[in-house]
């Protein structure tokens, strides 16, 4: 017997996927800052971990030394970030 998934079980799985996906990701963030960034730094330079700016990214940032990798050091906070993030320090590579 053949089975026939409903646009509603199919939309089910899309969805899961997606939620996984998200998770995943932030996993990913949480494992690259490992706890070792200066909070009050992080506030006073309203650091976040998804960029607010589609261009603007710690990987696009002349101060990440992290190449293309989705972690990297960043010299201003002397701790790993994830390449998607983004900082009021953020400067374009040069
Ligand atoms: S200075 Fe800011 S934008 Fe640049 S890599 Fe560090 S946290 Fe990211």
């Amino acid at each position: 017997m053949a089975s026939r998934m409903t646009r509603r079980g199919l939309l089910q799985v899309t969805l899961a996927g997606a939620v996984a996906s998200v998770a995943g990701v932030a996993r990913s963030e949480q494992a690259c800052l490992d706890g070792k960034m200066n909070e009050g730094l992080a506030t006073a330079l309203n650091f976040t971990e998804q960029s607010p700016k589609a261009d603007q990214k710690c990987g696009g940032c002349g101060l990440y030394d992290g190449g293309d990798a989705a972690c990297g050091h960043c010299q201003i906070f002397s701790c790993n970030v994830p390449a998607s993030g983004h900082c009021d320090s953020w400067s374009p590579k040069g």
